[in-house]
């Protein structure tokens, strides 16, 4: 297949990108703007392989985003360009307006316009995946899970800019018949992942003896899911998933901040050791405004009906990316002294 990945150099994209050309064989167009979260470094793996290509544009200009389609004649879109820090969007809401709910309709438009212009073959196969996150739902009590049919109740700028573009994706499947599928998937974390994001934050300060910020009492509780696995959902989406269709992906694995932050100081106390546990470097810090409690995600359907399933365990996970980010300064470090410059201690935030 020939597709296009809008955010194909940010955190996710990029794991998708090189699942996609590196274990299924596909061609890619990576469409991303570089903005501050992109890097293309995440997909060096994947520069020399025949099908692979990159565009540095803005999902928001219409005719470069009409132009790029036209001459790629992908066999799908799948649309993952966000900004997608919700701290930022807590301090200037309108690049997430612009960006999520505004360049998703002008990447809709262009798909319409596309699919326009195949025969009825093509256009049946022909497939718009917006990749979506379960912060649209708002938050949950102690108990229960997100699913397809949970009603939307966004409460950051960040998961009202996203709630604005799944509806708008599927307003583009009723209206214009577009064959647009929608994901909304828990907290990712692994390789590859903005050191501004919890995980990295915890693990980068941790590894530097820095304080270890915590929101609040560190109860707000979120469903991790390792990045690898939701590549491998967003393909199977795209491949098997149903036109019109939604599919909740989770990892079935509910952490309260708290425990992640203490599996993060666990973990590096056993691959490098320090002067004394990490866990004391932990320091509780004021609430974000409008802080969701507990987001839960039931992945029920896309494992019956798509025959996906999670398969890392959180504890692997965990193991897995702080050994990474251990092997792999050259990446971060220019990031890290790019976003947070002398002071190294940032917000902490859920991704
Ligand atoms: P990210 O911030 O790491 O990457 C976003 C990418 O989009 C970057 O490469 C950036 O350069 C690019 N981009 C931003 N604005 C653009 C624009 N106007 N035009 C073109 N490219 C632009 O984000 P991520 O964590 O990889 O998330 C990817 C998608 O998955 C987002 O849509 C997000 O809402 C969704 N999602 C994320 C999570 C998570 O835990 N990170 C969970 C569920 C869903």
């Amino acid at each position: 297949m020939r597709l296009i990945v809008t955010g194909g150099a940010g955190f996710i994209g990029s794991a998708l990108v090189r699942h996609l050309i590196h274990d299924l064989g596909h061609e890619v167009l990576v469409v991303d703007k570089l903005t501050y979260a992109g890097d293309r470094r995440t997909l060096a793996s994947c520069e020399d392989a025949p099908g692979f290509r990159f565009l540095e544009a803005d999902i928001c200009d219409a005719e470069r985003m009409r132009a790029a389609f036209g001459e790629y004649a992908p066999d799908a879109v799948m649309h993952l360009a966000a900004e997608s820090h919700v701290d930022r969007s807590i301090a200037s809401a309108a690049p997430f307006i612009h960006t999520n709910v505004v360049g998703t309709m002008v990447l809709l438009e262009a798909a319409r316009a596309l699919v326009a212009g195949y025969d009825a073959a093509r256009r049946g196969a022909f497939r718009f995946l917006h990749v979506s996150t379960d912060e649209v739902f708002g938050s949950l009590g102690p108990t229960g899970a997100f699913t397809e049919t949970t009603p939307y109740d966004p409460r950051s700028p960040y998961s009202a800019s996203k709630a604005g573009s799944d509806h708008l994706a599927r307003a583009w499947h009723e209206t214009y018949g577009l064959p647009t599928i929608v994901t909304n998937c828990s907290n990712n974390y692994g390789p590859y992942h903005f050191p501004e994001k919890l995980i990295p934050l915890v693990t980068l300060n941790a590894l530097e003896g820095l304080p270890l910020p915590v929101y609040g009492d560190g109860g707000n509780v979120r469903d991790w899911l390792f990045v690898e696995d939701h590549a491998r959902a967003l393909a199977a989406a795209v491949l098997r998933g149903k036109p019109g269709e939604t599919y909740a992906i989770g990892g079935r694995a509910e952490r309260t901040n708290l425990q992640v932050v203490h599996a993060i100081c666990d973990t590096l106390d056993r691959l490098r050791p320090g002067p004394r546990p990490r866990r004391e470097l932990i320091a509780f810090v004021a609430d974000r405004p409008g802080h969701d409690r507990r987001y839960a995600i039931d992945p029920a359907k896309i494992e019956r009906e798509l025959g996906w399933r999670s398969s890392v365990t959180f504890e692997q996970g965990i193991e897995r990316t702080v050994a990474w980010y251990l092997d792999n300064e050259a990446w971060w470090r220019p990031l890290r002294d790019k976003v947070y410059g002398g002071q190294r201690l940032g917000l902490l935030d859920t991704p």
